[in-house]
């Protein structure tokens, strides 16, 4: 070959070589990172979730690990991805790991990353809106399905995966009208797994409970009257009594809770949200005149051990009651007791028989569990505990700050990476349980 002819060819090869590396350092490797940030890019948070771009992603990781597929629809635009790995034994009970497809709003400005970019910081943080709540577990589940195949495992009992939409504003056409279909019923579920939260410690946290959220709204009445006059029953002098009467209730909560006697989540926490009072002027309010209506909006939150009767008796008699001329009105938002009419609990303790089995799966990865709490908010698991199944709530998340709903919300890889571990421990576990056939 003569020299230039050579030189060329070298310049060539060198080219191609370069041309090679840059191509290959711009393809998206596929690793679990990798796949969980392609989750966390789809922008499905409220009020425009992009579902259907979820479930293809899904659905494509799910087919290429060999699981059944199902997409249900009982709302339109609202799917349902149900995913399926058969047991050898298909008469027991099965399992089933739930998540949501959905994610509150993020206020871009406020982020230092961009919420749909899912960056990964050179010290392994990844950024993104759902990062923590909770597409983590989302994905997770497949992984830990994914490594479980390689290793050639087969589970006993079949092990379905869900992902429902709308959990973030309310469920009720999500979960709700899933577990309330002949579909869900033909799953035969015996114990289920939901999103938990992080733990900042060392101990992953687990909650096997929620609170149930009620809004409660009261309605003063009275003589309307000059704003120089003194007078019994006007509708804001109603209106302030139900408040003192509400704050002092608060306080009694809270006081237990400052005291350390127990936490936040075990209380009937109750908060103020609007007033609405006044007669409008163009200026603002009429401020010589006592208006005849005054209404105010709470937030309540009923932990499972309350009873709702007695809470309900409360706001009868004392935070609305009807010789102050009050009304109220109580909008409950899902169930507090489970078909049965038992509160909405799922017992961490032997007589649940998945609780040893799940423990143990967390041991068995080194993993420490802490006290089991009940969560202060909720979770489309209460609909699930409404059918009388057992479910947990859980997120292998620990020495993470608990981020959802806030800005920057982000997850670290490695502990991304051990919540695999985690799940594949517990769906290995859980799927080999082979006892009694009535769980
Ligand atoms: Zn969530």
């Amino acid at each position: 070959m003569p020299n230039s002819t050579h030189s060329l060819f070298q310049l060539v090869l060198t080219n191609l070589v370069v041309l090679f590396l840059i191509v290959s350092a711009q393809q998206p490797q596929d690793t679990p990172i990798a796949r969980f940030q392609r989750y966390l890019r789809i922008n499905t948070a409220h009020p425009r979730p992009d579902y259907s771009s979820a479930i293809s992603f899904l659905e494509s990781q799910a087919l290429s690990i060999n699981l059944q597929v199902k997409t249900l629809e009982f709302s339109p635009g609202k799917p349902v991805l149900l995913l399926t790995w058969p047991g050898s034994n298909p008469s027991l009970p099965s399992l089933l790991f739930n998540s949501h497809l959905d994610s509150v709003p993020a206020e871009s400005s406020k982020w230092t990353h961009p919420p749909f970019f899912a960056v990964r910081s050179p010290d392994g943080k990844i950024f993104a809106r759902g990062a923590q709540d909770d597409k983590c577990i989302g994905v997770q589940y497949l992984e830990a399905i994914r490594n479980l195949k390689e290793k050639n495992f087969a589970p006993v009992r079949t092990v379905h995966v869900s992902y429902v939409p709308d959990e973030e504003i309310g469920g009720v056409n999500g979960i709700l009208k899933f577990v309330a279909s002949e579909e869900f019923r033909k799953l035969n579920v015996g114990f289920a797994m939901d999103e938990g939260q992080a733990s900042p410690g060392d101990e992953f946290r687990v909650f096997y409970a929620d609170r149930s959220p009620w809004n409660l709204i009261i309605k003063a009445k009275g003589m309307p009257g000059h704003g120089s006059r003194m007078y019994d029953n006007s509708a804001m002098e109603n209106l302030m009594k139900s408040v003192e009467i509400i704050s002092r209730f608060r306080e009694s909560q809270f006081d237990v809770v400052k005291a350390g006697e127990a936490p936040n989540s075990e209380v009937v926490s109750v908060n103020p949200v609007y007033v609405k009072a006044g007669i409008p002027s163009p200026s603002g309010f009429v401020m010589n005149m006592q208006p005849s209506e005054a209404e105010a909006g709470f937030n309540i939150r009923l932990p499972p051990v309350a009873d709702p009767e007695l809470v309900r008796r409360r706001i009868a008699e004392e935070w609305a009651p009807a010789r102050r001329n009050m009304t109220y009105q109580i909008i409950e938002l899902g169930p507090l007791r489970d078909y049965m009419g038992r509160p909405l609990t799922t017992p961490t303790n032997d007589s649940n028989p998945w609780w040893p089995i799940f423990k143990q799966a967390i041991t068995a990865v080194g993993g420490k569990l802490a006290k089991p709490e009940i969560l202060a908010s909720t979770t489309d698991a209460r609909y699930i505990r409404q059918l009388g199944i057992p479910v947990l709530g859980f997120s292998p998340m620990k020495n993470t700050p608990i981020l959802l709903h806030e800005h920057n919300e982000f997850l670290e890889d490695t502990v991304y990476l051990e919540g695999i571990e985690v799940y594949e421990s517990i769906i290995r576990s859980l799927s080999s349980f082979e006892e009694s056939s009535s769980y």
